[in-house]
């Protein structure tokens, strides 16, 4: 089985300052970060392309006990991205202990920062994150 977008291409898009995602030939859906199948419908009929690097909050938390590495506090968010497809990142630039239920829906650009490996990956990776416009 091929694979249309590697997660390596995938992090080499994000250190390029590109969204890139997976937009179905059979529905339209739009898959981020790269899986084998669009997320929605399962088809294989997958073609790579940038994504909107903007979007709108959907949902988040507040994370205050963190895996091993991370320092809590902070914002982990789903945010629906403008061509669709749902990204999941830290929002940054903020202080989490003032993040309030007035952060659903807010528009965000969405960016990337690389961040250290730890012991549950494979080294230094490009992590999805999000400013408040
Ligand atoms: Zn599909």
């Amino acid at each position: 089985m091929t694979v249309e977008l590697t997660f390596r291409e995938y992090q080499d898009g994000l250190e390029q300052g590109k969204l890139l995602g997976l937009y179905c030939g059979e529905c339209g859906a739009v898959t981020v970060p790269p899986q084998a199948v669009c997320s929605e419908c399962g088809s294989r009929k997958l073609k790579i392309g940038e994504v909107e690097k903007k979007g709108i909050i959907k949902t988040f938390t507040v994370i205050r006990i963190a895996a091993e590495g991370m320092t809590p506090p902070f914002i982990i968010a789903m945010v629906e991205t403008y061509s669709g497809a749902w990204v999941m990142g830290n929002i940054i630039d903020m202080d989490a202990d003032s993040a309030d239920m007035d952060l659903m829906g807010k528009e965000v650009i969405i960016d990337s920062r690389q961040v250290k490996g730890d012991v549950y990956s494979y080294g230094d990776i490009h992590s999805i994150v999000f400013k408040l416009v």
